[in-house]
């Protein structure tokens, strides 16, 4: 990886964008054609980088986009992405306005709210349309609206309203990811029931979504006109059950690397290794330090328990996971700075898989991935090439700028061989 040699840390994400492609097509496959696929990418696109995902999640084959958060979806629009995007979680009045301005779909639950957004829009100027999502809650007792007479005030506020505009209608299943059907089944009934309810009202339904990957997955008759796919475009599985089913294959997108930062052999006195001299090392131990830690997202219950691949194998960690840095021991074998260390991910014969470190952690994948914070560089490779490079610090030593007359040779070259020219660009 060139690109690697820009960082002046050598520790970096690769964003598999063929493996991605391939895990929206198999979903695709699976479900009816006429059901669209909103890719979720909130929380940085699952710890992916939302901009590079959302914009090739979105060549591959999806249609709308969704977040948790306002702030997610500007900075989608401040990239230049143009598709639906729709906010999951609650936003205050206070920001209402600022959905109209950077033409983002808000979730509205309760009928107070509707009212107020309205207020605030037609005070704001006429040109300010905001589209909304009805988020029923159905069972998943988080955010959405209970009651029949709630949710008819809510359609009846949204479809005399001239500044908001009722683009969709969802629910959101809480067990669909288990083998126990019954709560899944039984939330899809009262959410139909509901629709049938305001159709008899004479209302003529938007865009109904309830599914998220394990329910598109499990109940592809559940789909509706959209699906929210998260956690499958990262080619992880939303629970063991779902991967058991092995009715959509799906490719892992992201791997974790690192350069080795320092290597020796322990000849001398005190052996101790990192913060509490948890390790002690034997004489003549080879011990590798890793540029990456528990501020990288890499957790710190891992001390003592976690491995990485060097050299197509797995070494242990030795000692506490610091902040920044962890330490691995190479045992006997052979090792030199600047070797290439897979964190998360394949090497050669070897893999560490996102699950198994889940399950280390007594958690889920999604949170493994999700907390991989923003100091780390997503490099988006398509074709065994680099195409596009997230990272928020940025790299030191500037990209070359291309002059307009290379531009032009460029495209033209682009336009002889489409698809094969790289396109490099990066975000601030
Ligand atoms: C996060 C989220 C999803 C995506 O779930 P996955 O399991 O990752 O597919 C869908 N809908 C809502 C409301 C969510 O919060």
């Amino acid at each position: 990886m060139k690109w690697v040699n820009k960082f002046c840390r050598e520790t970096w994400i690769e964003v598999n964008l063929n493996a991605l492609e391939k895990n929206l097509r198999a979903i695709r496959r699976h479900i009816p054609k006429k059901t669209k696929i909103m890719a979720v990418v909130k929380a940085n696109a699952y710890g992916h980088g939302s901009v590079g995902v959302a914009r090739h999640a979105l060549k591959a084959g999806a249609s709308a986009l969704a977040v948790a958060i306002l702030e997610e979806a500007i900075v989608l629009r401040k990239a230049g992405i143009t598709a639906p995007i729709l906010v999951l979680g609650f936003t205050p009045l206070k920001c209402v306005k600022e959905a109209a301005v950077w033409n983002v779909q808000l979730s509205a639950f309760q009928v107070e709210w509707v009212k107020e957004a309205q207020k605030i829009l037609e005070k704001a100027g006429s040109s300010k349309l905001l589209g909304i999502h009805i988020n029923v809650d159905t069972g998943m007792g988080r955010l959405g609206v209970r009651l029949q007479d709630e949710l008819l005030a809510i359609v009846e506020a949204l479809t005399t309203s001239r500044s908001l505009i009722w683009k969709g209608i969802f629910t959101h299943f809480s067990t669909a990811d288990e083998p126990d059907t019954a709560l899944t089944r039984l939330q899809h009934n009262l959410f139909i029931r509901l629709l049938r309810f305001l159709e008899q009202e004479g209302f003529q339904l938007p865009t109904v979504h309830m599914s998220n990957t394990a329910a598109a997955i499990a109940f592809p008759e559940f789909s509706a006109d959209m699906v929210r796919i998260g956690i499958g475009i990262y080619g992880l599985y939303p629970s063991e059950h779902i991967k058991q089913l092995d009715l959509v294959t799906l490719i892992p997108v992201l791997s974790l690397k690192a350069r080795l930062s320092y290597v020796k052999v322990m000849l001398t006195e005190p052996l101790t290794i990192s913060y509490g001299a948890t390790y002690i090392a034997n004489l003549g131990e080879v011990i590798a330090t890793v540029p990456i830690g528990y501020a990288d997202g890499y957790s710190r219950a891992l001390s003592n328990r976690g491995f990485v691949l060097h050299r197509g194998r797995r070494v242990p960690i030795a000692g506490r996971v610091t902040m920044d840095q962890l330490m691995v021991s190479l045992g006997e074998r052979k090792g030199k700075q600047g070797d290439e260390v897979v964190i998360y991910g394949r090497q050669n014969k070897a893999e560490i898989t996102v699950d198994e470190v889940a399950e280390m952690l007594d958690t889920i994948n999604y949170e493994v991935v999700a907390t991989l914070s923003h100091r780390i560089p997503r490099l988006f490779i398509k074709d065994g090439r680099v195409v596009e490079v997230s990272h928020y610090m940025g790299p030191v030593k500037k990209i070359r700028k291309i002059s307009k007359k290379k531009r032009r040779k460029n495209k033209r070259k682009k336009n002889r061989n489409a698809g094969m020219t790289k396109r490099i660009e990066v975000e601030e």
